[in-house]
């Protein structure tokens, strides 16, 4: 298994059991027993949770939420930094109940808050009782009811921030407040010039779409002064970027922020909060350097640099210490949950065995069986030139019209049977890079229950690549390597990228499937921004998700169950009525009954197929 990197990416979360099962370790208990995953899996069928199906496992939402708070509290500490840090949980980056709820449940010893950035969410974070000095951190385009509720809220005593992202939003926040007679808390949001490297490089710099310049940032503060406001401005917000690959990016970009932050003091802005934004990374891959799916550094490493530079540059500028924000939303949630799901069938790009030479066989096809006599490891490339020419030139014959299909399916089977000899005989390293291609190109197709656009949007759209490694035999070496598709009718929908321990790969080793038994594949840290980015194609809906703890006795509970979305579920969101769709079915029925092309036990059969099926789970049962 070591080809999988487990030890690499799994950090303390997942490693492999003496019998092949991927097993799940408690990071809040590290001497707990590791859980095997497919054991959770068949316990869960057992209670009727089936595949496709996400995961979320509690405990390791807690360590996400403990890790952030505790290390900025070791940076504290240990830099002899006079504020405190106070972080927020951007809900967009997965706003779902109970991932919510339990943010906040595990935040609330840490004053953990909130982050907004539209009306729907503010509605969500002002549903939850947070500790009395968490902060809820509104950010975003604002129309006047949403800043309505966020000014009324602290009523309530909810410390709401409206973080004004320009000076026309000031205007309405100034017209609301004449309004309400109510004095609203306030934040700025600061563009940073600094861009940052990696796949979210535009979220930062001049370019980036929130965030106002130093011009407006003036006029803003001139206004507020202007209006007797001035003292309701307490945040500063730059927002870094997103899944920062070199923390080095962080120290320069938290530079820039201060010095916003010192000159705002200096022009009399009484600030008292420096939030700072997301950014902190997820090393996807475990491999330690600044690229698009890892990072080079830790939690404790983010903190430690982002309190160092505030304590220096403050210092410096002879200024008390803010208290420090972060929205950090993908550090918190990625390694929470993952998606499980089985393997259906395999489409194979080899043969075992080659038909038998017969008299009457083309002279093709038995140019392509002669190739087997001089098949061997020197001469790897000429036979595979040779193959693909001869099986070319068969083609081409059988699109003529003069092969027919029979001595085709021949001709085809021996150029698999010959690949899977030359698979066989290429040595492990050191391939020539044309046979390399070539190989890959033979990987299987392993089709697989789930929804790529549904469940792994980031796969799809940005190329984001998740730890993805079958749940079992993995004290087996796998046999065969395989490309996942998944059931969408979409080419798209495939997983073709692996994280391997040498290097990104086109396709995953895996075992050749044994019909007897299930084959269970997992895409691992889902829990960012998977969940609602991903879309109904092919009308695959929610999968079937299961938040379970783990337990010092190897087994698990089951905190929470959500079914999958049911078909009639998806055809509401797509403007259908299941009612009216079972009615018109039920018409056509009826109307073959009366016509005599339908008898009535047929007809009590359709009917409640289709029932079931409205009824039943979008993915195959
Ligand atoms: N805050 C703001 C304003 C954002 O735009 C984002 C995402 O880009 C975040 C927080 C969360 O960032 P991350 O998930 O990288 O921590």
């Amino acid at each position: 298994h070591a080809v999988y990197a487990i030890d690499r990416w799994g950090m303390d979360l997942v490693s492999v059991l003496p019998n092949g099962d991927l097993g799940l370790k408690n990071p809040l208990s590290p001497d707990a027993p590791v859980v095997s995953l497919p054991s959770i899996i068949h316990g869960l069928q057992e209670r009727g949770i089936h595949t496709p199906l996400l995961l979320r496992v509690s405990s390791f939402l807690e360590q996400g939420i403990r890790s952030i708070n505790d290390s900025f509290a070791a940076a504290i500490t240990r830099v002899g930094y006079k504020g405190q840090y106070r972080g927020v949980f951007p809900i967009k980056v997965n706003q779902q109940a109970q991932v919510i709820d339990r943010i906040v449940e595990f935040g609330r010893p840490y004053s953990y808050g909130l982050e907004a950035g539209s009306k729907p969410e503010l509605v969500i974070a002002l549903a939850h009782t947070l500790a009395s000095d968490a902060l809820i951190v509104c950010n975003g385009v604002k129309d006047a009811e949403f800043i309505r509720l966020a000014i009324l809220s602290r009523k309530l005593g909810f410390n709401t921030v409206i973080v004004l992202e320009s000076p026309k939003e000031l205007e309405t926040v100034l017209e609301v407040v004449a309004e309400l007679g109510q004095e609203p808390l306030l934040g700025v949001r600061v563009k940073l010039t600094n861009q940052i490297s990696g796949n979210w490089a535009e979220s930062s710099g001049d370019r980036s779409t929130f965030g106002m310049p130093t011009d407006q940032l003036v006029a803003v503060v001139d206004r507020l002064r202007e209006t007797g406001l001035l003292h309701c401005l307490k945040l500063q917000h730059s927002h870094l970027g997103s899944q920062i690959p070199d923390v080095n990016d962080v120290r320069r970009a938290v530079g820039e922020a201060c010095r916003y932050f010192i000159e705002l003091t200096r022009e009399g802005v009484p600030l008292t909060h420096l939030d700072l934004g997301g950014g902190l990374g997820v090393d996807y891959t475990g491999e330690k350097t600044a690229s698009e799916n890892s990072i080079n550094y830790s939690v404790a490493e983010y903190c430690a640099n982002v309190v160092e530079t505030v304590t220096y540059a403050l210092d410096e500028a002879g200024l008390d210490h803010p208290t420090l924000v972060t929205e950090s939303g993908r550090a918190v949630v990625a390694t929470s949950s993952m998606l499980v799901f089985n393997v259906l069938e395999a489409t194979l790009y080899d043969a075992h065995s080659a038909p038998e030479p017969d008299a009457s066989d083309h002279h093709l096809v038995t140019d392509l069986a002669a190739i087997t006599e001089y098949l061997s490891q020197d001469r790897l490339q000429e036979c595979l030139n040779d193959a693909t020419f001869y099986r070319n030139e068969l083609r081409a014959l059988f699109r003529r019209g003069y092969i027919d299909l029979r001595q085709m399916a021949r001709g085809e089977r021996i150029y698999l049977h010959l690949m899977s000899k030359i698979k066989h005989l290429a040595p492990e390293v050191g391939t020539a890079p044309e046979i390399d291609a070539h190989l890959e190109k033979l990987a299987d197709i392993y089709h697989c229950n789930f929804s790529l656009f549904q469940s792994l949007p980031d796969v799809w759209a940005i190329d984001q690549l998740h730890p993805v490694v079958p749940l079992q035999r993995l004290n087996e070496v796998p046999d065969r390597r395989a490309v996942l598709s998944d059931i969408t009718c979409d080419s798209d929908g495939k997983i073709d990228s692996f994280i391997l321990a040498d290097g990104v790969s086109g396709s995953l080793p895996v075992h050749t499937l044994d019909d007897s038994q299930p084959y269970y594949i997992g895409a691992f840290f889902v829990g960012a921004y998977q969940e609602t980015l991903g879309d109904l194609h092919n009308l695959f809906g929610d999968t079937n998700i299961a938040t379970i703890e783990l337990r010092d006795d190897a087994s698990f509970d089951l905190l929470h169950e959500q079914e999958g979305d049911t078909i009639a579920e998806v055809l509401s969101y797509v403007e259908y009525d299941p009612r009216d769709c079972v009615a018109a079915f039920r018409k056509l029925i009826d109307q073959a009954v009366s016509e005599r092309r339908l008898d009535a036990r047929d007809r009590k059969t359709l009917m409640a197929a289709y029932r079931d099926s409205i009824n039943g789970y979008t993915y195959y049962e």
